[in-house]
């Protein structure tokens, strides 16, 4: 994999598989940037995938963050250690300088699988955090980073515009070999509105390319976001009617994945490529987002 407009695409090789999560890779006059951390249980890959390229981890100083959770934050923590900064949304900042809550709910979730799936998250402290807010202009080393505040996914999702390239996270969903894009859901934050606002302003940036985390390179991002606007609506309003009749999400959970694979499948997945969509975007995190979405919205919680 070369640069492509100077940013290597590094794939960290989730749970043994190619195109689940991604870091990007930069170059600077002031050090190496990288866009992503990744979990930590893929740090080894990730270093790796850094020297592969010719370069070393350890001159990586500034480590852009779209959000906290464990696929893109969790190893973010050893570079902090190697002396880089982290530059996250405020509010995310503090869970990464105290990591227990972040850790313990995930722990309730993923039980016995969280050293498998994410490995160890460790404080970060305080002087190596550096937030990163709607607006800011980040200048590293002659390259100049755009924040966008892109709630939706998680409340406190940034993207990061670097000469008409966006480093989307996942507020520009999860699109893998040419498959269809689908909106990754986890509670507790998924805010269907606020998504499609911030969708809008990246789009009002007018992005040649994006970043995707989950996984790669978009060249057109108009066509894109009018795909990921749609199939957000269309799980929003699939899991509805399961909502309102108060069906647990165990029971939806079986059902959601039928749907929703047959979506992919239609749209040309591979049977292999399922399994990588299911690794970069679990079916049972969407189902409990959604309903919370729901949940929170029947209660009038979103003002
Ligand atoms: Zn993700």
């Amino acid at each position: 994999m070369d640069a492509n407009n100077g940013i290597y695409i590094l794939d960290l090789n989730f749970l043994n598989e190619p195109f689940a999560i991604a870091s990007f890779l930069i170059e600077s006059e002031d050090g190496l940037i990288l866009i992503e951390s990744g979990p930590e249980s893929t740090f080894s890959h990730l270093q790796q995938a850094i020297e592969y390229q010719g370069f070393d981890w350890r001159d990586v100083k500034h480590v852009l963050l779209t959000h906290i959770h464990f696929d893109h934050a969790g190893a973010a923590w050893k570079f902090a250690l190697n002396g880089a900064k982290i530059y996250v949304h405020p509010i995310g900042l503090p869970h990464l300088n105290q990591p227990e809550r972040l850790w313990n709910s995930a722990k309730m979730i993923y039980k016995e699988n969280m050293d498998t799936l994410w490995g160890r998250m460790e404080a970060i402290e305080a002087e190596y955090l550096i937030p990163a807010d709607d607006g800011d202009v980040i200048k590293i080393g002659g390259l100049e980073f755009k924040v966008l505040y892109t709630p939706g996914h998680a409340v406190h999702h940034n993207a990061y515009e670097l000469n008409g390239a966006v480093f989307t996270g996942d507020v520009a969903g999860v699109k893998i070999n040419n498959g269809p894009v689908v909106p990754p859901c986890p509670p507790p934050d998924i805010h269907i509105e606020g998504w499609k606002k911030s969708i809008q302003k990246i789009r009002d940036v007018q992005p040649r390319l994006l970043y995707l985390t989950h996984f790669g390179i978009i060249d057109e991002p108009d066509k894109h976001f009018d795909e990921l606007e749609k199939i957000l609506d269309d799980w929003a309003s699939w899991i509805k009617p399961f909502f309102d009749a108060g069906i647990s999400a165990e029971e939806i959970l079986p059902q959601f994945i039928a749907y929703s694979q047959s979506q992919l499948l239609d749209g040309g997945v591979s049977k292999k490529d399922l399994q990588h969509y299911e690794y970069a975007n679990p079916s049972f995190m969407s189902v409990y987002g959604l309903l919370r979405y729901w949940k929170l919205k029947t209660e009038g919680r979103f003002g």
